[in-house]
């Protein structure tokens, strides 16, 4: 079988047997696959530092029946110094974890994976708010997945003027169309969502909201991402616990 050549985070690692190990990686070329590591948990081994978790490497792999196996990889950026902030590990362990539940091994990630990259770095170095940074990629990829929300007007009937964000109809909603269970939005967390769609990978990063903004976009957003995503991120709940709320 053929070789193949891709670049990709391990966003997980399972430990079989003495020195296997079995990783999952997101990639450039293909989404997100599991590859088997043989080998790669000895010392000496050139293979441990580009299967690390978090490690950003190189791959060669080899397809296999149900999984990849790696042949050799190479490091390129080792975020490893995340492991040493509980807070700044918490926030990347849930983007891999919510990134490895909802990209499958598909084709077209490379600008999802830059996005996730530029997350990382500032996970890892950014000495500003992260919870912002957790805003932003979480919006990024709900558009990536295709549950972009409507922030053109109401999402039912089209008036330009809403007041109301609903997850459910998936957007902006007016004020003669929500209904009681439906939370307010206030016009500076619907300019940052709309920021955030329209800047490219790099620029959406670069603002600052008030601590009230930043609460509204992470509760607006965090209930898109519940009614798009049907799971429980057990990773997200200890984020909340180390972060205090
Ligand atoms: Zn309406």
């Amino acid at each position: 079988m053929e070789l193949l050549k891709t670049t990709g985070v391990v966003i997980r690692q399972t430990k079989v047997k003495e020195n296997d190990l079995i990783i999952t990686i997101f990639t450039k070329d293909f989404g997100v696959i599991r590859a088997a590591a043989k080998g790669a948990r000895g010392f000496k081994n050139q293979r441990a530092a580009g299967t690390s978790l978090f490690a950003y490497s190189e791959f060669v792999l080899l397809p296999g029946k149900d999984l990849y196996r790696v042949q050799s990889c190479d490091l390129i950026e080792s975020f490893y110094s995340l492991t040493s902030n509980i807070e700044r590990l918490a926030f990347a362990t849930y983007i891999a974890d919510l990134t490895g539940y909802t990209v499958q091994e598909e084709e077209g990630t490379e600008r999802l994976l830059s996005l996730f990259l530029n997350t990382f770095y500032l996970f890892a170095r950014w000495g500003g708010e992260l919870r912002t940074v957790k805003c932003v990629y979480e919006l990024k990829l709900l558009e990536y997945l295709g549950f972009s929300p409507y922030l053109e007007g109401c999402t039912l009937c089209g008036k330009e003027d809403t007041t109301y964000f609903s997850p459910k109809e998936g957007g902006l909603v007016c004020e003669n169309c929500h209904s009681v269970q439906m939370q307010k939005i206030s016009p500076a967390c619907k300019n940052a969502m709309q920021y955030i769609l329209e800047s490219d990978d790099k620029k959406a990063f670069a603002f600052r909201l008030s601590p009230e903004v930043l609460y509204e976009l992470e509760y607006h957003v965090g209930s898109l991402l519940t009614s798009s995503i049907d799971h429980t991120f057990y990773s997200l709940d200890y984020l909340k616990t180390v972060l205090g709320n």
